[in-house]
């Protein structure tokens, strides 16, 4: 069972490091999906990242504090759950993402989920506004693998039925097939899978590989495939990836430049501008 800590904050937006993000907004520290891979746990307090799935830091009065910094803040884009998913279960209860994501729309700044979960599903009505887009991380096709790794994520054929809705609905959606990891998720299959389907639900793919970092080495299940991926021949399964985006028709960004997690935000403009999302 997952422990909760109430805490406050005193403001709800910090800068953002990743590209072509303004801001970032976390209502939750802690995420109760409890990836193994999961890099959020190295940019948390070490006790929370020690306990990485078991305890969930609500941040309780984010909404006013979000009021205040709209007032003073320029306008941009905010990454909503960088480095905590604003969707884990709790927020089913708590309603802090949905209830930020009202203040940010309605005070004109643009709004980035990415979320392994179902329940962004539950806040459509507000996500179909043109100024928001909403990416979901599906790294295996397959529930079995999902459940070693990503233990209490929504199961893969969940969320990709959530991207279908969306998309239906009008939500202007991306897949990102990411991490990948050699030896569970490097296969043609799975990326195939993806490249249809965010071809079917017009949406940009994102291809991104695994870092490995210490942590993952002590983590029985994970070991051995950090090994493999240090010394992975990276560039034939990009090769791999151009072949099948441009084969199947699909947008696909990779993000294996450099050390960062690379999210080209330009492409989602010109892609949306371009009105292939048949969006609003
Ligand atoms: S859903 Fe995202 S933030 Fe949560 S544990 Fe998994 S990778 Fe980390």
């Amino acid at each position: 069972l997952v422990r909760i800590v109430a805490a406050r904050c005193r403001r709800a937006l910090s800068r953002s490091g990743l590209p072509d993000l303004d801001y970032a907004l976390n209502p939750y520290i802690g995420c109760e999906h409890g990836c193994l891979y999961c890099y959020g746990r190295l940019y948390v307090d070490p006790e929370i990242g020690r306990e990485w799935g078991e305890v969930v830091v609500v941040r309780e009065n984010i909404v006013e504090a979000l009021r205040r910094d709209v007032r003073e803040l320029r306008p941009g884009i905010v990454g909503v759950g960088t480095i905590s998913d604003a969707y884990q279960p709790i927020e089913e209860r708590y309603e802090l993402s949905r209830r930020c994501i009202e203040v940010l729309l309605k005070s004109g700044f643009r709004v980035s989920v990415q979320t392994k979960s179902s329940l962004v599903e539950r806040d459509t009505d507000i996500l179909r506004s043109s100024r928001a887009d909403v990416g979901v991380t599906i790294t295996f096709i397959e529930d079995s693998i999902a459940r070693r790794i990503e233990p209490r994520a929504s199961p893969p054929s969940e969320r990709i039925e959530v991207v279908r809705r969306l998309s239906r609905a009008g939500v202007r959606t991306w897949i990102y097939l990411g991490p990948v990891i050699p030896g569970l998720n490097d296969d043609e299959e799975t990326l195939r899978f993806l490249a249809r389907l965010a071809r079917e639900t017009n949406s940009v793919l994102y291809v991104d590989r695994l870092r490995v970092r210490r942590f993952m080495y002590s983590m029985r299940t994970l070991a051995p495939y950090a090994r493999r991926a240090e010394s992975y021949d990276w560039s034939s399964y990009n090769r791999l990836v151009e072949g099948v985006c441009r084969e199947v028709g699909v947008v696909c960004r990779q993000g294996f430049v450099g050390d960062a997690v690379e999210r080209p935000r330009r492409t989602l403009d010109t892609f949306f501008a371009e009105g292939k999302s048949g969006g609003r």
